[in-house]
């Protein structure tokens, strides 16, 4: 065992109301600037959607910068000199703007010098990257528009499945919202797929950067990460990323988007793990086998056998303190609540998300039967009106068993909150079936 400090966030997805606060405090602290006007460090997205940029976990279409070898580890694409070479030139598989989107302002002089008319002018959108009136025709959260954006919905397989169902069932259409930070990744391909050297992961915590100074604009970690969290400003020709809000993390503050955030869903902490089994939970072939190895990295920060040796390897005391007093490993690892984004990548993202709590849809009306209350939810688990199929997808690469042991835990901790605030007697069965 060899004991290394991450930080890491866990997001409340339950909690999240969708406002954009923490992306525009993101961006007036680090993209309010011309060559990154695209850019959102943090974005939120609509779910089911095509994300930012748009379809970015279509991983077939976007395969581009690095490669798996077999211990788990992440490297450049392409074998000799000269075909890494060629690789790196073409950089063939990168988004372009259209699938982040067009940024665009108002053109003021159509509201302010309007002549005298029927109508009450309006300022005119115009792209920031031709001065003209926008072309836009899709950006991020347009995906809001389920119930009739027929525009995106011929776009994305998701999305026409979707229609189909709303055709059937309208009352059975579902959303929520997914903020996304860079997962600053134990295992990160951004820094396997850079040339140059430029891409580096902090050793003290974890931190994925990028060197100014070494960038050489090659952008291979664009198309590498499968995240898609690495982005391009295209006035200084230098990838750019979310830095964990460093600067603040090293005087004691917490990122920007916690801070800010409305919904106060985003839990920010260190995590102890072990850096011998990284390769090998990266390495794990079985889909249903990842979640369960991504999360044995994790390290009791209380077991005196790793404090022991997180001493012996040069944690500061404050930093296993810290890493005592995180909630990071008792929502990940002890309540089990916590799940990460796409583990299948292999990359082992560090944010991980409670999974959305809904109601069960076909409580019928009138009946007097709560759709949220854990006893419903227990008996129909496989009838939230967010399908676990989806939220498996999303969190577990398929397996529904880890999502149920979760929204279990959730549904059971809200009803034992509410008999409790009630004054009612406390259900043992509740507590029986969450463990
Ligand atoms: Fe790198 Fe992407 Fe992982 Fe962030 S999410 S550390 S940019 S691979
Ligand atoms: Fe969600 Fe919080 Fe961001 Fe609002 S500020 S969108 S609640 S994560």
């Amino acid at each position: 065992m060899r004991v290394m400090a991450q930080m890491s966030m866990v997001m409340n997805l339950d909690k999240c109301i969708g406002c954009h606060t923490c992306s525009v405090t993101c961006k007036q602290a680090w993209t309010n600037r011309s060559g990154v006007e695209y850019v959102w460090f943090n974005n939120v997205e609509t779910r089911p959607g095509l994300g930012y940029p748009r379809r970015y976990e279509d991983q077939e279409e976007w395969k581009g910068g690095w490669v798996r070898t077999r211990n788990g580890r992440l490297k450049l694409k392409a074998g000799g000199k000269l075909k890494k070479l060629a690789t790196i030139f073409s950089n063939p598989k990168m988004p372009d703007i259209q699938d982040y989107y067009e940024p665009w302002t108002y053109d003021y002089d159509m509201l302010l010098n309007a002549p005298a008319g029927e109508q009450t002018p309006v300022a005119r959108p115009v792209s920031l990257l031709t001065g003209e009136p926008t072309k836009i025709t899709w950006s991020a959260n347009w995906d809001d528009d389920l119930g009739g954006s027929t525009a995106t919905m011929a776009d994305d397989p998701i999305l026409q499945h979707m229609s189909e169902h709303v055709a059937e069932e309208f009352e059975q259409t579902f959303m929520f919202y997914l903020p996304r930070i860079c997962e600053h990744c134990l295992n990160p391909s951004c820094v396997a797929s850079c040339p140059s050297g430029a891409m580096y992961k902090r050793s003290e915590d974890g931190i994925v950067l990028v060197d100014q100074d070494k960038c050489r604009g090659w952008r291979m970690c664009v198309s590498g990460c499968p995240y898609k969290k690495v982005y391009f400003n295209h006035k200084t020709g230098k990838a750019e990323k979310c830095t964990l809000c460093y600067p603040r993390i090293e005087v004691g503050l917490p990122t920007v988007c916690s801070e800010t955030c409305v919904g106060r869903l985003r839990y920010l902490g260190l995590v102890l793990y072990d850096v011998d089994k990284v390769a090998e939970a990266a390495s794990v072939e079985d889909e249903h086998d990842l979640l369960e190895a991504q999360r044995d990295v994790f390290l009791d920060p209380h077991d005196p056998a790793v404090i022991a040796q997180a001493r012996a390897d040069g944690i500061p005391e404050d930093w296993i303190d810290a890493a005592q007093r995180s909630p990071i490993h008792r929502l990940i690892s002890e309540y089990r609540v916590a799940l990460p984004l796409h583990p299948e990548y292999r990359t082992m993202p560090m944010v991980w998300y409670i999974p959305p709590l809904s109601p069960v849809v076909d409580v019928v009306a009138g009946s007097g039967a709560d759709g949220e209350d854990a006893r419903t939810l227990f008996a129909a688990i496989d009838k939230l009106r967010i399908p676990m199929e989806y939220l498996a997808g999303l969190f577990t690469a398929g397996d529904m068993e880890p999502v149920a042991e979760s929204l279990k835990k959730l549904a059971g901790m809200r009803s034992y909150m509410r008999d409790v605030n009630l004054g009612a007697e406390r259900d043992e069965s509740i507590a029986a079936s969450i463990g």
